[in-house]
């Protein structure tokens, strides 16, 4: 069954400018802003603009150009970022297992350090 998108999340209210962000880069299709709360020297988020909960609901409803959208402007982020070399890594949380936070999908860009083991156990 389809997750009802709720309107008011953060990044809806970043993307219709209610609440600063610090931009990144903006596209027709994706907006990228650094995250509040940086987890690694470079730490940006990358949104779609359209109102999806997560990457279950984009890879379910997304129109190819979104879609498209979305994965040049993570690409075009990171090598804007000097992350293309050494290397960066993406991440995206989708539901509670993942303990996705804002219900609006982003795609993380971690860079500038060593950047450790995949995942966490447990
Ligand atoms: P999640 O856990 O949903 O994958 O990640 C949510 C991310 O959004 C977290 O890394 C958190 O720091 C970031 N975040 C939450 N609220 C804001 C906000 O108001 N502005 C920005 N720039 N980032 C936010």
């Amino acid at each position: 069954m389809a997750k009802t998108y709720d309107p008011n999340n953060v990044f809806a209210r970043i993307l219709r400018g209610e609440i600063p962000c610090k931009k990144v880069m903006e596209t027709e299709h994706a907006l990228a802003f650094h995250d509040i709360n940086p987890q690694a020297p470079t730490h940006i988020l990358v949104i779609p603009k359209g109102a999806y909960v997560d990457m279950d609901d984009f890879s379910a409803r997304a129109t190819e150009a979104e879609i498209a959208g979305l994965f040049r402007a993570v690409g075009e982020v990171a090598r804007g970022a000097g992350a293309a070399e050494p290397g960066y890594r993406i991440l995206s949380n989708c539901g509670e297992d993942a303990n996705q936070e804002v219900p609006h999908l982003h795609i993380h860009v971690f860079a500038g350090r060593r950047l450790g083991p995949m995942i966490t156990k447990g």
